[in-house]
């Protein structure tokens, strides 16, 4: 048996390896595909400290994985179908059966992307709807695209989506950008780059591949039909939470409820990273939780008490 099972590889997993590994407890990282998550799509990462060069995500992540393996962290990949969490050995189960024994549970969940839910969508994905400006944009040499959103990602994506199209439009429901100041400020002095603000996308159409979007003005109730080669959907995240929802417990938008030591409603399963409710996902407030998460397991293992659940919403 496991002392720590940490389910998910992103940051906040990678990091509640190495600190539960470094802590000499008998770790085991499990994950259905890559090391890295979300992060492992940014083409750039220059806001976590310490890497201000150009530091890519996918790199950040694969040396993270390198450090938990060299304090002896397992990792494993598997698909998880199911969880066993009430009682003192508690268990991750693969969908081939295996069962994964641990004495305590870190979940680091992450988040996936959030579909619009317009016609069209799911028709076209992977044949000009796309959710990963990294892993698509080369796709889109010379092509005119259009970005949906304003947070950091649509914003800052975009810019980079440049590199290869000639044009992208992002189409914002409101009149300002929520992305960061010095992200907007790149993307407002970039030429290729158009804004149509107060707009939302109505339906995405086109034969074989997309060929256009409809625009709808909110203000004005306008619609109108814009010429794109591709849709890069970049409206934000949804938790990963659907497999534990009823175990448990959630906030209303299914993001997981913890105290500051990274302890859930259930002794013994932490959470931490971008699943969790908190006011900031980065990556350097899911390392910390997964750091926090292993250090209170750690406790957790030597007899440390558990808190009485006081918001036990499920
Ligand atoms: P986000 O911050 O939640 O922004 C989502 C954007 O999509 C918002 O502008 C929102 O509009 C819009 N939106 C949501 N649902 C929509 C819908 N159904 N139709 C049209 N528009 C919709 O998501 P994110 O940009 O993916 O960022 C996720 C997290 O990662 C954030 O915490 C962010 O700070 C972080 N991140 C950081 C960096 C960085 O630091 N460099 C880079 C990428 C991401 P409203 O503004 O009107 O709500």
């Amino acid at each position: 048996m496991y002392d720590v099972a940490i389910l998910g590889a992103g940051p906040a997993g990678l990091t509640a390896a190495i600190y539960a590994a470094r802590a000499r407890l008998k770790t085991v990282l499990v994950e259905k595909n890559y090391p890295g998550g979300q992060v492992a799509m940014c083409d750039k990462v220059e806001n976590y400290p310490g890497h201000n060069t150009n530091t890519s995500g996918f790199d950040l992540s694969m040396s993270m994985k390198e450090q938990a393996e060299r304090f002896g962290a397992e990792m494993k990949s598997t698909e998880i179908a199911s969880l066993e969490l009430e009682s003192d050995e508690k268990a991750l189960v693969a969908s081939d059966g295996e069962r994964i024994c641990a004495k305590t549970i870190i979940l680091t969940l992450g988040a996936s992307p959030r579909k619009l839910g317009v016609p069209g969508e799911m028709e076209f994905i992977g044949r000009g709807v796309s959710y990963c400006a990294v892993c698509d944009a080369a796709f889109y040499q010379d092509k005119n695209l259009a970005v949906v959103g304003g947070g950091d990602t649509a914003v800052e994506d975009s810019n980079f989506l440049t590199r290869y199209a000639s044009s992208v439009t992002i189409v914002h429901r409101r009149d300002a950008f929520r992305a960061q100041r010095i992200i907007q400020e790149r993307t407002i002095n970039n030429p290729a780059i158009t804004v149509e603000w107060n707009s939302v996308v109505k339906s995405i159409g086109g034969k074989d591949t997309v060929e256009h979007v409809v625009l709808e003005n909110v203000k004005t109730g306008k619609q109108t039909n814009l010429s794109v080669d591709g849709v890069f959907v970049l409206v934000g995240l949804e938790p990963n939470t659907k497999m534990i929802a009823g175990h448990i417990t959630l906030d209303d938008g299914g993001y997981i409820i913890t105290d500051e030591d990274m302890r859930t409603n259930i002794p013994g399963v932490f959470a931490a990273g971008d699943a969790r409710k908190k006011l900031l996902r980065q990556i350097v407030t899911a390392c910390a939780d997964g750091a926090i998460a292993a250090t209170a397991a750690e406790k957790y293992i030597e007899g440390a008490p558990w808190p009485q659940a006081k918001d036990a919403k499920t």
